[in-house]
């Protein structure tokens, strides 16, 4: 069941949980017609904070504009509404997501003059994949990554959500953790909603958007704490061979946050190796505000 938070704000208004409902004929439950983020609020010595609330709701804004949704509100707005809720909420951490969708007015697939509707939920949300401290084990989907020109992967839509639910049932049902998706080209793109790092010779690799990955905002914190660590850092196509003789694996994404891999379809990597641990510790402190030259990622929630 999900942890239910007091209210959620939907359209301009501030709702009980319970409220904040759509009719059956919107158009999004039927295509797919709507774009999302996921953030994450952590607690600070100077109390809640949000981490990279802007990055998340400039994505939010690109995805939107991708897809051809004219927001509603402004970002500004948006962001008042985000930090106002996380603090009426009375979180010290959460999990925050933001939804733009094509309402109610519409049943053809041109939505025409169908409204668009944003809500903001936040609750309490532990870790994402479980106890991995151990390490994830993840299997090659059979399911190949959204194509960039079959939908466009950049932005997160709703509707393309598919390819990963059908890919992490079946991850599932085969008894591993996650799954990891090639491309259409067979090149590694990412998990289901997580990026892919992956290490060798103390240089860390991540394929690019054009396998279909996102530009998740993980793997570009990921980026940033490596340079500052002096390790080198590669967004460049990738085999699945690649993962299986790598020295370490790990995931990244605001849900899951930095996750070791164990092994990838039953070749074992190892347990969390050192640079990983490097890399977690490193974002650990940076998103409960430890280390001052990260401190430009977080956004007080004034209570
Ligand atoms: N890929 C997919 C498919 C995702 O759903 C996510 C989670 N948003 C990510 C990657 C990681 O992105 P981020 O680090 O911005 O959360």
């Amino acid at each position: 069941a999900l942890p239910e938070a007091e209210s959620i704000w939907m359209d301009g208004a501030v709702v009980p949980w319970h409220e904040a409902r759509v009719h059956v004929l919107t158009h999004a439950l039927h295509y797919g017609t709507g774009v999302l983020e996921g953030t994450r609020a952590y607690a600070t010595d100077a109390g809640p904070a949000v981490f990279r609330l802007d990055d998340h709701l400039a994505r939010l804004a690109r995805s939107a504009h991708i897809i051809g949704l004219p927001l509603p509100h402004s970002v500004e707005q948006l962001r008042a509404a985000t930090l106002d809720l996380v603090a009426a909420n009375g979180h010290s951490s959460c999990y925050i997501r933001h939804l733009v969708f094509l309402g109610y007015g519409s049943m053809g697939i041109n939505p025409g003059t169908t409204p668009v509707q944003v809500s903001i939920a936040t609750w309490e949300w532990g870790a994402y994949l479980g106890d991995a401290s151990q390490g994830a084990r993840l299997m090659t989907s059979s399911w190949r990554r959204n194509d960039p020109n079959v939908v466009p992967t950049a932005a997160k839509a709703t509707g393309p959500y598919l390819n990963s639910v059908l890919a992490k049932a079946e991850a599932l049902r085969a008894g591993y953790d996650e799954a990891v998706l090639l491309s259409a080209t067979g090149y590694l793109s990412e998990c289901t909603g997580e990026n892919i790092f992956l290490v060798r010779d103390g240089q860390l690799f991540t394929p690019p958007s054009s396998a279909g990955a996102l530009e998740g905002i993980t793997q570009d914190t990921v980026r940033r704490l490596a340079d500052d660590l002096g390790l080198p850092v590669h967004t460049t196509n990738l085999l699945r061979s690649d993962l299986y003789t790598a020295d370490e694996v790990f995931m990244s994404g605001t849900a899951a946050e930095i996750v070791p891999v164990r092994s990838v379809d039953d070749r074992e990597i190892g347990g969390p190796g050192p640079i990983t641990e490097k890399i977690r510790d490193a974002f650990t402190a940076a998103v409960h505000g430890r280390d001052d030259r990260y401190r430009d990622w977080l956004t007080p929630v004034h209570r």
